[in-house]
């Protein structure tokens, strides 16, 4: 029995981990990878094999650098089963959808240019009906349930606290050969304690072999900024100016997670009486998915359903979500203050660019980051003020807006909570293999010469194509 990692080795994205049991073939997680442009192109087209040399996928979660090679998976000839939750099946759907979406329309742009020089026309990587073929291959288990996916194997999802649906993976393989079984621990994305909506991430113990992320493997998040008070007293100053909050925030997870607490602010009357808008599509379809999905919740979220005036924590009086084009058009002729929460989360597209277009040039803007922005895009350019102009759809715009980052909201394990993790996932101290996968090399070779250290090892940091032996 082997691991062979094929994406998110050595670098974050494009999640995708081949198990090789006797004659059978599962795949763990098939995710897009997203960088240059160039890059990315190639290689989510050229997956390292054929769709139907694939028995059955187990998918940790719904994130796009988990789920969104899927429809390449079915198109290249992949016919069986995909396991995963059930929130992730349905979150899952909007987000393969809309990535369809983006995938056609991104084509369209880039072949209008070719078709201008003669070139060749690219074909889109997949488009909708692939997508919807790959939905109907999902199978949903519930967490703590254990469930065989094949003769020789049997599986079973743990919360993992990163998002809607996310899962740590137990795997348990009996050899077909010596008949000897292993526990084969991944990680998927771990999240952390305490975050808002979801349940604390669980621990997978007595394993013998762990795939675990390492994105934060050289980090510790700072004690984060109290998110809460924050928002607060950004809308305060924002309302005093008669200006607008613009907060660029995915679509799924990162949204929810900041109307919940708006919902809290605008409870307790904390929140200064201005319109607060969701101008996304996919996030107005996965709060939905949120909505129905009780089985997520911690604690505090089921006690906030349960509450007699306030049944809904992610709606409130001044919440509006909107739908339609032309409803996110009427915000720029709007002179009322307001909030609006808008995608996509790093400014690289979607409606997000036209509400900074029209308000990054007013000093009475706030732009307020919530998540990681990623080297070179616009959010990133923006959230380090390195520059006074910046281009939004071809055209120059001088930043008079007052740029400020939430801290404290990462949807990612740090470095202590990642050895804490690994810990006790090799309680038993059997752990005879270790792979760090999810990371940038800095971040991996620091979180093994701790990890290492406390004797939990040995640790390898695959590359694409590596090989773990089980
Ligand atoms: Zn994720
Ligand atoms: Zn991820």
């Amino acid at each position: 029995m082997k691991v062979q990692f094929w994406g998110a080795a050595q670098t974050v994205t494009g999640s995708m981990h081949l198990i090789q049991f006797g004659e059978k073939r599962i795949l763990l997680d098939c995710g897009l990878y997203q960088g240059k442009r160039k890059v990315a192109f190639e290689k989510n087209r050229n997956t390292p094999f054929d769709g139907n040399s694939i028995d059955a996928v187990i998918l940790s979660h719904a994130h796009i650098d988990h789920s969104g090679n899927l429809p390449s998976l079915h198109a290249s000839g992949f016919r069986g089963p995909i396991y995963a939750t059930s929130a992730t099946r349905d979150l899952a759907a909007f987000m393969l959808l809309d990535s369809a979406k983006i995938q056609v329309n991104d084509v369209k742009y880039v072949n209008k240019r070719r078709r201008r020089n003669n070139q060749e026309l690219f074909v889109p990587l997949y488009g909708p009906e692939q997508a919807a073929a790959t939905l109907r291959q999902f199978r949903t288990i519930e967490y703590d349930h254990m469930f065989s996916p094949m003769e020789g194997v049997n599986c079973r999802f743990h919360v993992a606290g990163h998002m809607l649906g996310a899962s740590i993976v137990e795997l348990n393989l009996t050899d077909p050969d010596s008949g000897e079984t292993k526990r084969l621990v991944f990680s998927g994305d771990i999240g952390r304690s305490d975050m808002p909506i979801l349940r604390d991430p669980k621990v997978v113990a007595d394993a013998d072999y762990v795939i675990m992320e390492a994105t934060y493997g050289n980090r510790n998040h700072k004690e984060g900024s109290d998110v809460k008070k924050t928002l607060k007293e950004i809308a305060e100053e924002t309302y005093a100016d008669r200006g607008k909050l613009i907060i660029p925030a995915f679509s799924v997870g990162r949204t929810q997670e900041i109307v919940y607490r708006l919902n809290l602010l605008a409870e307790e009357g904390q929140l200064p009486p201005m319109k607060v808008y969701v101008d996304s599509p996919l996030a107005v379809n996965a709060t939905d998915v949120f909505r129905s999905h009780v089985e997520c919740f911690n604690d505090e979220m089921i006690n906030a359903v349960l509450t007699e005036e306030d049944e809904d924590p992610l709606n409130f009086d001044n919440l509006h979500y909107i739908r339609k084009v032309e409803e996110s058009k009427a915000l720029n002729s709007s002179n009322e203050p307001c909030i609006i929460i808008s995608a996509s989360g790093m400014c690289e597209g979607g409606r997000v660019l036209h509400h900074l277009k029209n308000n990054i040039e007013k000093p009475s803007t706030r732009i307020l980051f919530a998540g990681y922005q990623a080297p070179h895009t616009l959010g990133r350019i923006l959230m380090d003020g390195s520059l006074d102009k910046v281009k939004i759809y071809g055209q120059q715009y001088e930043v008079k807006a007052k740029v400020a980052h939430l801290t404290g909201s990462s949807g990612h394990a740090d470095q202590e909570n990642l050895l804490a993790w690994a810990k006790e996932t090799s309680a038993q101290g059997n752990v005879k293999h270790i792979a760090l996968v999810h990371c940038e090399m800095d971040s991996a070779t620091e979180l093994k010469t701790k990890l290492e250290k406390l004797k939990l090892g040995p640790v390898m940091i695959p590359a694409p194509g590596d090989e773990m032996q089980m």
